[in-house]
Protein backbone atom coordinates (compact mmCIF):
# COMPACT_ATOMS: atom_id res chain seq x y z
CA UNK A 1 0.00 0.00 0.00
CA UNK A 2 0.89 3.45 -1.20
CA UNK A 3 -1.07 5.61 1.05
CA UNK A 4 0.07 5.53 4.58
CA UNK A 5 -2.30 3.50 7.22
CA UNK A 6 -4.34 6.56 8.91
CA UNK A 7 -5.59 5.63 12.88
CA UNK A 8 -7.37 7.55 15.26
CA UNK A 9 -7.08 6.79 18.80
CA UNK A 10 -10.29 7.55 20.45
CA UNK A 11 -10.49 8.58 24.28
CA UNK A 12 -12.85 9.25 27.12
CA UNK A 13 -10.50 11.40 28.58
CA UNK A 14 -11.84 11.34 32.07
CA UNK A 15 -10.13 9.66 34.37
CA UNK A 16 -6.75 11.42 32.85
CA UNK A 17 -8.01 15.08 33.79
CA UNK A 18 -9.92 14.03 37.47
CA UNK A 19 -7.78 11.62 38.85
CA UNK A 20 -4.23 12.23 40.10
CA UNK A 21 -2.33 8.61 39.63
CA UNK A 22 -3.94 8.90 35.96
CA UNK A 23 -2.59 12.47 35.54
CA UNK A 24 0.77 11.52 36.88
CA UNK A 25 1.33 8.67 34.39
CA UNK A 26 -0.41 10.12 31.02
CA UNK A 27 0.37 13.69 32.02
CA UNK A 28 -1.09 14.42 27.92
CA UNK A 29 -4.11 12.40 28.93
CA UNK A 30 -4.11 8.04 27.72
CA UNK A 31 -5.30 8.74 24.29
CA UNK A 32 -1.78 10.51 23.84
CA UNK A 33 0.25 7.87 25.15
CA UNK A 34 -1.12 5.32 23.43
CA UNK A 35 -1.00 7.70 19.71
CA UNK A 36 2.82 8.23 20.77
CA UNK A 37 3.42 4.10 20.71
CA UNK A 38 1.67 4.07 17.59
CA UNK A 39 3.61 6.92 16.01
CA UNK A 40 6.60 4.64 16.64
CA UNK A 41 5.86 3.30 13.36
CA UNK A 42 6.75 6.13 10.49
CA UNK A 43 4.21 4.54 8.46
CA UNK A 44 1.10 5.37 10.91
CA UNK A 45 -0.50 8.39 10.03
CA UNK A 46 -2.40 9.24 13.78
CA UNK A 47 -4.65 11.47 15.33
CA UNK A 48 -6.89 11.42 18.43
CA UNK A 49 -10.22 12.29 19.22
CA UNK A 50 -11.98 12.39 22.87
CA UNK A 51 -15.31 12.25 24.01
CA UNK A 52 -15.87 16.36 24.85
CA UNK A 53 -15.11 17.24 21.31
CA UNK A 54 -18.23 17.86 18.92
CA UNK A 55 -19.35 14.43 17.79
CA UNK A 56 -16.79 12.68 20.29
CA UNK A 57 -14.53 14.13 17.75
CA UNK A 58 -15.82 11.58 15.55
CA UNK A 59 -16.95 13.16 12.61
CA UNK A 60 -18.35 11.85 9.54
CA UNK A 61 -15.15 13.45 7.45
CA UNK A 62 -12.83 12.00 10.27
CA UNK A 63 -14.31 8.53 10.08
CA UNK A 64 -13.74 8.79 6.80
CA UNK A 65 -10.59 9.63 6.82
CA UNK A 66 -10.26 6.46 9.59
CA UNK A 67 -8.49 3.35 8.34
CA UNK A 68 -8.68 1.86 11.88
CA UNK A 69 -9.62 3.24 15.47
CA UNK A 70 -8.76 2.27 18.99
CA UNK A 71 -11.41 2.72 21.47
CA UNK A 72 -10.15 3.45 25.02
CA UNK A 73 -13.06 4.34 27.80
CA UNK A 74 -14.46 3.42 31.16
CA UNK A 75 -16.70 5.85 33.54
CA UNK A 76 -18.43 7.25 30.43
CA UNK A 77 -19.64 4.81 27.93
CA UNK A 78 -22.80 5.88 29.17
CA UNK A 79 -22.21 9.54 27.60
CA UNK A 80 -21.00 8.25 24.54
CA UNK A 81 -24.02 9.08 21.97
CA UNK A 82 -26.01 6.59 20.09
CA UNK A 83 -25.72 8.10 16.50
CA UNK A 84 -22.26 7.94 16.86
CA UNK A 85 -22.24 4.79 18.06
CA UNK A 86 -24.34 3.92 15.04
CA UNK A 87 -21.94 5.94 12.64
CA UNK A 88 -18.88 4.05 13.56
CA UNK A 89 -20.94 0.44 13.28
CA UNK A 90 -21.48 1.77 9.97
CA UNK A 91 -18.01 2.04 9.44
CA UNK A 92 -16.66 -1.06 10.45
CA UNK A 93 -19.30 -2.73 8.58
CA UNK A 94 -17.88 -0.86 5.65
CA UNK A 95 -14.58 -2.46 6.08
CA UNK A 96 -12.62 0.06 9.11
CA UNK A 97 -10.87 -1.78 11.69
CA UNK A 98 -11.89 -1.63 15.01
CA UNK A 99 -9.61 -1.69 18.35
CA UNK A 100 -11.09 -2.40 21.55
CA UNK A 101 -8.62 -1.50 24.92
CA UNK A 102 -9.11 -3.07 28.39
CA UNK A 103 -12.29 -1.50 29.70
CA UNK A 104 -13.29 -0.60 26.02
CA UNK A 105 -14.75 -4.64 26.75
CA UNK A 106 -18.22 -2.23 28.26
CA UNK A 107 -18.19 0.22 25.13
CA UNK A 108 -21.87 0.70 23.36
CA UNK A 109 -19.77 0.15 20.10
CA UNK A 110 -18.27 -3.23 21.49
CA UNK A 111 -21.31 -4.87 22.75
CA UNK A 112 -23.00 -3.37 19.78
CA UNK A 113 -20.53 -4.90 17.07
CA UNK A 114 -20.53 -8.11 18.95
CA UNK A 115 -23.86 -8.84 20.54
CA UNK A 116 -23.37 -10.04 23.61
CA UNK A 117 -22.99 -8.42 27.34
CA UNK A 118 -19.05 -8.70 26.98
CA UNK A 119 -18.77 -9.19 30.77
CA UNK A 120 -15.83 -10.21 32.82
CA UNK A 121 -14.87 -10.95 36.55
CA UNK A 122 -12.30 -8.28 37.58
CA UNK A 123 -10.11 -7.25 40.40
CA UNK A 124 -7.49 -4.33 41.26
CA UNK A 125 -4.84 -5.67 43.42
CA UNK A 126 -1.75 -4.62 41.05
CA UNK A 127 -0.81 -8.09 40.16
CA UNK A 128 1.35 -9.51 37.81
CA UNK A 129 0.17 -10.65 34.11
CA UNK A 130 1.27 -12.90 31.60
CA UNK A 131 0.17 -12.77 28.29
CA UNK A 132 0.81 -15.55 26.21
CA UNK A 133 1.10 -16.24 22.82
CA UNK A 134 -1.36 -18.40 21.07
CA UNK A 135 -0.42 -18.81 17.91
CA UNK A 136 3.09 -17.49 17.20
CA UNK A 137 2.49 -17.14 13.44
CA UNK A 138 -0.58 -14.26 13.69
CA UNK A 139 0.29 -10.84 12.77
CA UNK A 140 -0.45 -9.31 15.91
CA UNK A 141 2.25 -11.41 18.12
CA UNK A 142 5.12 -10.50 16.15
CA UNK A 143 7.75 -9.42 17.85
CA UNK A 144 6.75 -11.04 21.15
CA UNK A 145 8.64 -13.71 22.25
CA UNK A 146 6.45 -17.19 24.18
CA UNK A 147 5.19 -14.50 26.32
CA UNK A 148 5.13 -11.29 27.63
CA UNK A 149 4.45 -9.45 31.28
CA UNK A 150 3.06 -6.45 32.66
CA UNK A 151 4.52 -6.12 36.22
CA UNK A 152 1.17 -4.45 37.47
CA UNK A 153 -2.53 -4.67 36.28
CA UNK A 154 -5.96 -5.12 37.40
CA UNK A 155 -7.38 -8.52 36.56
CA UNK A 156 -9.46 -9.45 34.20
CA UNK A 157 -10.96 -13.00 34.48
CA UNK A 158 -13.16 -15.81 32.40
CA UNK A 159 -15.73 -16.00 32.08
CA UNK A 160 -15.58 -13.53 29.46
CA UNK A 161 -19.31 -13.37 27.98
CA UNK A 162 -17.90 -12.93 24.06
CA UNK A 163 -18.86 -14.49 20.66
CA UNK A 164 -16.55 -16.91 20.24
CA UNK A 165 -13.58 -15.64 18.67
CA UNK A 166 -12.44 -16.28 15.12
CA UNK A 167 -8.94 -16.10 16.68
CA UNK A 168 -7.39 -16.12 20.12
CA UNK A 169 -3.99 -14.45 20.11
CA UNK A 170 -3.11 -13.95 23.62
CA UNK A 171 -4.08 -15.75 26.67
CA UNK A 172 -3.59 -14.12 29.81
CA UNK A 173 -2.54 -15.68 33.02
CA UNK A 174 -2.72 -13.31 36.58
CA UNK A 175 -0.66 -13.94 39.54
CA UNK A 176 -3.96 -14.81 41.54
CA UNK A 177 -4.61 -17.83 39.21
CA UNK A 178 -7.37 -16.31 36.72
CA UNK A 179 -6.79 -16.38 33.43
CA UNK A 180 -8.01 -14.92 30.13
CA UNK A 181 -8.69 -14.39 26.36
CA UNK A 182 -6.84 -11.13 26.26
CA UNK A 183 -6.27 -10.86 22.60
CA UNK A 184 -9.33 -11.92 20.36
CA UNK A 185 -10.06 -11.37 17.02
CA UNK A 186 -13.51 -10.88 14.88
CA UNK A 187 -14.95 -9.90 11.54
CA UNK A 188 -17.56 -8.14 11.44
CA UNK A 189 -19.37 -7.17 7.61
CA UNK A 190 -16.27 -5.84 6.10
CA UNK A 191 -14.75 -4.91 9.40
CA UNK A 192 -11.80 -6.30 11.27
CA UNK A 193 -12.25 -5.95 15.52
CA UNK A 194 -8.87 -6.75 17.91
CA UNK A 195 -9.87 -6.55 21.77
CA UNK A 196 -6.69 -6.17 23.74
CA UNK A 197 -6.95 -6.20 27.33
CA UNK A 198 -4.45 -4.85 29.22
CA UNK A 199 -4.62 -1.04 30.16
CA UNK A 200 -6.02 0.33 33.14
CA UNK A 201 -5.44 3.74 33.94
CA UNK A 202 -3.15 3.56 37.43
CA UNK A 203 -0.90 1.27 35.73
CA UNK A 204 1.86 2.60 32.64
CA UNK A 205 0.74 -0.41 30.43
CA UNK A 206 0.94 1.82 27.41
CA UNK A 207 4.14 3.41 28.03
CA UNK A 208 5.17 -0.94 27.97
CA UNK A 209 6.69 -1.75 24.55
CA UNK A 210 5.28 -4.76 24.26
CA UNK A 211 1.85 -3.23 24.16
CA UNK A 212 2.57 -0.55 22.20
CA UNK A 213 4.26 -3.06 19.59
CA UNK A 214 0.50 -5.39 19.85
CA UNK A 215 -1.44 -2.27 19.41
CA UNK A 216 1.07 -1.34 16.30
CA UNK A 217 0.86 -4.94 14.35
CA UNK A 218 -3.20 -5.01 15.07
CA UNK A 219 -3.48 -1.66 13.37
CA UNK A 220 -1.76 -2.99 10.33
CA UNK A 221 -3.45 -6.33 10.67
CA UNK A 222 -6.94 -4.54 11.08
CA UNK A 223 -6.23 -2.30 7.78
CA UNK A 224 -9.35 -2.25 5.62
CA UNK A 225 -9.05 -4.69 2.52
CA UNK A 226 -10.38 -4.36 -0.74
CA UNK A 227 -13.15 -1.40 -1.30
CA UNK A 228 -15.77 -0.32 1.22
CA UNK A 229 -18.96 -2.27 1.30
CA UNK A 230 -21.25 0.20 1.19
CA UNK A 231 -25.24 -1.00 2.60
CA UNK A 232 -27.41 -0.40 -0.05
CA UNK A 233 -29.66 -2.97 -0.32
CA UNK A 234 -30.32 -2.88 -3.60
CA UNK A 235 -33.72 -4.36 -5.85
CA UNK A 236 -32.77 -6.66 -8.69
CA UNK A 237 -35.17 -6.46 -11.25
CA UNK A 238 -36.16 -9.46 -13.17
CA UNK A 239 -34.22 -8.57 -16.35
CA UNK A 240 -31.35 -8.27 -14.74
CA UNK A 241 -31.39 -11.74 -13.13
CA UNK A 242 -28.64 -13.99 -14.21
CA UNK A 243 -30.74 -16.38 -15.48
CA UNK A 244 -34.13 -15.64 -17.83
CA UNK A 245 -37.46 -15.60 -15.22
CA UNK A 246 -40.91 -14.70 -15.88
CA UNK A 247 -42.22 -12.80 -13.15
CA UNK A 248 -45.29 -14.80 -11.13
CA UNK A 249 -47.41 -14.16 -8.49
CA UNK A 250 -48.43 -11.08 -6.52
CA UNK A 251 -45.74 -8.29 -5.85
CA UNK A 252 -45.46 -5.92 -3.43
CA UNK A 253 -42.96 -3.62 -4.10
CA UNK A 254 -42.33 -1.80 -7.45
CA UNK A 255 -39.06 -2.25 -9.52
CA UNK A 256 -36.39 0.02 -8.86
CA UNK A 257 -38.02 0.48 -5.24
CA UNK A 258 -35.34 0.72 -2.37
CA UNK A 259 -35.30 -1.66 0.88
CA UNK A 260 -37.33 -0.99 4.15
CA UNK A 261 -35.14 0.70 6.57
ZN1 LIG B 1 -9.44 -1.05 34.34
Amino acid sequence: MTQKLRVTVWGENVHDKKNETVAQIYPKGMHECIAEGLREDASLVVRTATLDQPEHGLTEAVLDQTDVLTWWGHCAHGKVDDAIVDRVQARVLQGMGLIVLHSGHYSKIFKRLLGTTCSLTWREAGEKERLWVCNPGHPIAQGIDRYFEIPNEEMYGEPFAIPNPDEVVFLSWFAGGEAFRSGATWKRGNGKIFYFRPGHETYPTYHQKEVRLVIRNAARWAAPEGSRWIDTCPNVPVEKAAEKIVAQGPTLHKAGEAGYR
